[in-house]
């Protein structure tokens, strides 16, 4: 896709490089950003040359930089990285399914960033069903120099729209060591078989017993469900089928998103079940 309207392009080394002049637009893997014509936007800011680390590990639990690419992760989850990933955080598990979730030529997996992911704020976006199954929390970072943080369910408030204020920038995604340590379950629906995602639904069960389950595609901004205790089968479909948010598009009409979602959840619920 040629950008006609871009006539610059500029590589951040620091955070006062992320100032934007009228029309630049952060630019990070660029898969969407040169997928369709940008009528609006007269320059790139490149994010990848800030020298951002990929992943941190602390007690807290995992920095994931908002520049890594959904393959770095996958390659670190899975234990081909640089570093080993610690042997309880059980939950890396989901990061291989939410991966594939995207479903792109190679090319694209290994370009696109998980920023990139969470800040283009598709119902399907992948990055953004992992982080929401996990507590995410987005760390953004603002023009004036401050950082604020809000959960990756809360960021995204529609189908490709998001909290973030002009000039913000994602820094980071942050998922807790405690969601990390848990044990948790993720799968997708697509109307075709390579197709975009439908409905995601992902379950999980913390070390305490509580139980998080989360819709992402099928509505149109993470539903997150929240149980003191593994949910029996009508209340996890009594939640899931009276959720709100389900919505029609040439990916799936609504009423057969919310009977997909029931029925992925009952699938997660009885296996977390079985595994306990
Ligand atoms: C063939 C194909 C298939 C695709 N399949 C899917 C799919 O299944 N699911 C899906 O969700 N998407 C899909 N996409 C869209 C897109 O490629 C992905 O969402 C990708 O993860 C975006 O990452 P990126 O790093 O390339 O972002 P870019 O294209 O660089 O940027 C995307 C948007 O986010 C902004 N942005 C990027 N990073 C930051 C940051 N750190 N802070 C603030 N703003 C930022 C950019 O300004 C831009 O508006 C697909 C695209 C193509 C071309």
């Amino acid at each position: 896709m040629d950008i006609t309207t871009v006539t610059s392009y500029r590589t951040a080394r620091t955070r006062d490089d992320l100032l934007l002049a009228p029309g630049e637009a952060v630019i990070a893997g660029g898969t969407w950003l040169m997928s369709e014509p940008q009528p609006g936007t007269t320059g790139f800011v490149d994010l990848t040359t800030l020298g951002w680390a990929d992943i941190e590990v602390s007690p807290a639990g995992l920095r994931i930089g908002a520049t890594c690419t959904i393959a770095r992760l996958l390659a670190w989850a899975e234990g081909r990285g640089d570093a080993t990933p610690p042997a309880e955080w059980t939950a890396l598990s989901i990061v291989p399914d939410a991966a594939n979730a995207l479903l792109a030529s190679f090319k694209i997996w290994n370009t696109a960033t998980v920023g990139g992911n969470i800040c283009r704020s598709f119902a399907a976006g992948a990055m953004v069903s992992l982080a929401a199954a996990l507590d995410g929390v987005a760390e953004i970072w603002m023009p004036d120099g401050d950082s604020r943080w809000q959960s990756v369910a809360e960021f995204v408030t529609g189908n490709g729209t998001n909290t973030l204020a002009p000039g913000e920038v994602l820094r980071a995604v942050h998922l807790p060591a405690a969601a990390l340590r848990s044990r948790a379950r993720l799968r997708k629906i697509a109307l075709a078989e390579l197709g975009r995602s439908g409905a995601v639904v992902t379950g999980r069960v913390d070390e305490d017993g509580a139980a998080v389950f989360v819709l992402t595609a099928a509505t149109l901004t993470p539903t997150v469900m929240r149980f003191t205790e593994l949910p029996t089968n009508t209340e996890v479909a009594d939640a899931v089928t009276t959720a709100s948010g389900y919505y029609t598009d040439p990916l799936g009409s609504a009423d057969w998103r919310r009977g997909v979602s029931a029925v992925l959840a009952e699938q997660i619920r009885a296996e977390l079940e079985a595994a306990a």
